[in-house]
Order: structure tokens, then C-alpha cells, then sequence
């Protein structure tokens, strides 16, 4: 392998730009492409901030599937799916339903917790190397509502309310664990934390390493290029915006949601379809009655994390194709679930609304691959809900690929 090999990552998310990280380490002649004016302007840019392996499982399961479906028909639901005559969906929807027979994911779910957990360690080391306030936040919770779901949680994972990984918590062990929980209208049964799981801010995060990349490591981040075509030559690669063509001797796609639309151009289909969420960050007035660590409430299917001077909430799962408009509905919904878990500790009328798109494949595995042998094209997308938890490993499991040519 050439180390002075040039390579071109298309998209700054957060994929793109540790991908980019780990390939310059390697030694790579690194260029970033990115269609936006910044880094981590869609998919990285809002999203709950959660680095939580206990819950790092595929989205297909046989309980799940029921929310799924029930998504079609309530209006009210925070799944909200329409039918559609899109091929590539039904496709993605019939492949998703395979995964959801009992035991389709136990291998996925197993990977994405060993993916999650060896990103945790290696984001801290990087963040320590960038410097500045990521709001790295050690400790999760997973709230739960009825006693009953503990008991599930019980039987499941063989969870105790012994120290260890994961701790079962009594609703008085929540909490003594998080007080500003006493002031919730939400009535929680217990719960169960993971020590070792972090929240952080995952575009403070991108922002730094932007940075970083372009005025320590020598990589360029060219911004406002859209790739529309990606060929192989004989002798090169050539990734062509409208106005130009760049010549590398390697492109990795991290284009988010998009990236199917630009590995078909090459024959190839990663079945990765775009799955909207929404979140809102809400300026904090009254920090004592905010939950200081990350949660996820299943029942409501929101996760939530402290972010700086702020509150972030993420939720719902929609099929819109590539529309990112953002909806009245789901911002109330948000605002509404933030001034019930913590009353009065907001400031909601400055709260900030943001759409995106999750890169979903149907398993919930990301795509790491080399597509064609003739090409060198590879792909490092696909990573669905846990794109921030999953990060750094996946990157440099793209990197370790990209040196076996
Ligand atoms: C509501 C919500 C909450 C979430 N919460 C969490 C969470 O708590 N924890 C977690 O781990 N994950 C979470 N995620 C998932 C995570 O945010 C994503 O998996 C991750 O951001 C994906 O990163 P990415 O770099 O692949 O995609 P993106 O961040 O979308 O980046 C792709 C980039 O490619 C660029 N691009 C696309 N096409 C082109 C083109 N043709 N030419 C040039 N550039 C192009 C785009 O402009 C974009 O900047 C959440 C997602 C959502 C929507």
C-alpha cells in the first residue's frame, strides 16, 4: 500500500470525519467533500447524544414490530409511517420484517454493544487530543414505567440491583440516583443505569475535529460540493461535483441517508434508507431540576441528555424519503414531554427544533465494505440510531479495510 496514497471522504457527519481521522493516522493524503457550508449539518447535528451501549440493538424485533405497524395506523403515535409505492422502501420493509423473527438480531445487537463500547473508550482519547467541552457525561439511565417491565428487564438480562454493569433501580433508587426526577409529572416505576455509558455533544464533537483535521492534520475540508457521480478509471477514481472533477486514488462514501443514491451509480445497493427523527434543545433556567444524566424512556420512545447550557430531546421514527421539513407536532410533542419530566426548568419558548435523517439499513448493522473488487470505492455509512455511539470503531474498522489493498 502506498501510504501517500490520496483518498477522498464524501460527507463531513460525524462518520465521515473520524473515517477521515483514522485514515489520515494512517497516513493517508486526506480530502473531505461536503455538500453543506459546515460539518455535521444533518444527520450529526442534533441528535440525543447518547454513547449507551445497554440499549445499542437493532431496531427490528419482534416487539418492535408491533410499533412499527402501529405507526400505520394511529395518527398520535411517535412512529409514523405512510404508506408508500417507493421500491427501495418496500424492499428495506420486507428485509426489516426477516430481522424481525426471534433471535434475527442477536448477532447484530451483540456487535453494535461491542461497537459502542470500544467507541467510548477511544472518544475520550480523541476528545483528551482535540481539548475543549464536548459535555462528556458518564452514567445512563433507562426509565422504565411499570413494574412489570422490570420484571421483564429482570428475566431478560439478568439484571440485579447489584453493582455491575447494569444496575436495576427501585423507584426510589432512581431517585436517590437522579433527584430532579422528584419534580417529574411522569411517574417512573424504577429503572436500571449503566455506569459506563456517556452522553456527549456530537456536533461540538464534529465542529473540534473539523477543525482540528484541516489546521493540525493537513486535511482539507472543501465545502459546498456536491457529488453527483463517483467512476473508476484505469488509473484513478474520479468523484465529479457539478463544476468539477477530483482525481484520488480512493473514495469512501459517508454520505449519510444519501449514500445509496451515490453507490448506485457504481451497482451497488446498501439498502440504506433515510428514517426521520426530530429533536429540540431548550435553553436551561433552573439547572437543579434537570435530569443531569442521559435517559432513555422506552415507553415514550424518547431519549434525552444535558448538553452544555441545555436540554436536548430526540424521538420519532418516520418514512418521509429525503424531506427534512420540520413539524409542528413533534416539536409540541418534545416541548411537551420536556415540561413534564423536569416543570418549570426550561426556557421553551427558545427552544431550538431540528429534522433529521438516520442512514438506517433494515438489519441495523452498519456498512463497512469494499462493494467491487475493481473499484476502489468503499463504504463507512449506514449507522442508523447509534451513528454517535458507533463512531470511532466502525471508522477505524473502514481503515484497517482500506490497508488491505
Ligand atoms: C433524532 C435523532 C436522534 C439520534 N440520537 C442518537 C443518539 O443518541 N446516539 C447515537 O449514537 N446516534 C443517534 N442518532 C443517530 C446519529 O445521529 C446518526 O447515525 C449519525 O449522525 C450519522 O452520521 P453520518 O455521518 O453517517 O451522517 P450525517 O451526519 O447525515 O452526514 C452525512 C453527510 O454527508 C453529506 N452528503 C450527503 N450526500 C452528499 C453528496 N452527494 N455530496 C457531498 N456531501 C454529501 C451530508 O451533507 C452530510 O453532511 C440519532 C439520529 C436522529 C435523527
Amino acid at each position: 500500500m502506498a501510504k501517500q496514497d490520496r483518498v477522498l471522504v464524501i460527507g463531513a457527519g460525524v462518520v465521515g470525519l473520524t473515517s477521515a481521522y483514522y485514515l489520515n493516522r494512517a497516513g493517508y493524503k486526506v480530502t473531505v467533500l461536503e455538500r453543506a457550508d459546515s460539518v455535521a449539518t444533518e444527520g450529526s447535528h442534533a441528535n440525543a447524544g447518547t454513547l449507551s451501549s445497554f440499549r445499542a440493538q437493532s431496531w427490528a424485533s419482534p416487539a418492535s414490530l408491533l410499533k412499527f405497524l402501529g405507526g400505520f395506523r394511529r395518527k398520535d403515535s411517535v412512529f409514523r409511517m405512510r404508506l408508500t409505492r417507493d421500491k427501495g422502501f418496500l424492499i428495506w420493509c420486507v428485509i426489516f420484517l426477516r430481522h424481525c423473527l426471534p433471535g434475527a438480531t442477536t448477532g447484530i445487537n451483540a456487535e453494535l454493544k461491542a461497537l459502542v463500547i470500544e467507541t467510548q473508550e477511544m472518544l475520550k482519547e480523541l476528545m483528551g487530543e482535540l481539548g475543549g467541552d464536548f459535555s462528556l457525561t458518564q452514567g445512563g439511565l433507562y426509565l422504565v414505567r411499570s413494574q412489570d417491565k422490570i420484571r421483564k428487564l429482570q428475566a431478560q438480562n439478568g439484571l440485579s440491583d447489584s453493582p455491575g454493569y447494569a444496575r436495576l433501580l427501585s423507584a426510589e433508587g432512581l431517585l436517590s440516583l437522579e433527584p430532579a426526577l422528584e419534580q417529574s409529572q411522569i411517574e417512573f416505576s424504577g429503572g436500571v443505569y449503566v455506569e459506563q455509558d456517556y452522553s456527549a455533544d456530537c456536533q461540538a464533537f464534529s465542529s473540534a475535529l473539523g477543525d482540528y483535521l484541516r489546521t493540525k492534520m493537513g486535511v482539507k475540508l472543501l465545502f459546498a460540493r456536491t457529488v453527483e457521480e463517483i467512476r473508476q478509471t484505469r488509473q484513478e477514481v474520479i468523484v465529479s461535483t457539478r463544476d468539477e472533477d477530483f482525481r484520488t486514488d480512493k473514495a469512501i462514501i459517508c454520505a449519510g441517508a444519501a449514500t445509496s443514491l451515490l453507490s448506485r451509480n457504481f451497482g451497488f445497493d446498501p439498502k440504506i434508507y433515510p428514517i426521520k427523527g426530530y429533536s429540540v434543545t431548550i435553553p436551561i433556567l433552573k439547572r437543579s431540576r434537570v435530569p443531569s444524566l442521559f435517559a432513555v424512556d422506552e415507553a415514550a420512545f424518547v431519549a434525552y441528555s444535558t448538553q452544555g447550557g441545555s436540554f436536548r430531546l430526540a424521538s420519532f421514527v418516520e418514512n418521509a424519503g429525503f424531506d427534512r421539513s420540520l413539524d409542528d407536532a413533534a416539536v409540541e410533542h418534545l416541548c411537551n414531554y420536556a415540561s413534564q419530566v423536569a416543570p418549570g426548568a426550561f426556557d421553551l419558548g427558545a427552544a431550538e427544533a431540528h429534522a433529521c435523517l438516520r442512514p438506517m439499513t433494515p438489519g441495523g448493522s452498519p456498512v463497512i465494505c469494499k462493494p467491487r473488487p475493481d473499484c476502489n470505492i468503499w463504504i463507512n455509512s449506514g449507522h442508523g440510531h447509534k451513528g454517535w455511539g458507533i463512531c470511532c470503531a466502525t471508522a477505524k474498522r473502514l481503515t484497517a479495510l482500506v490497508e488491505q489493498i
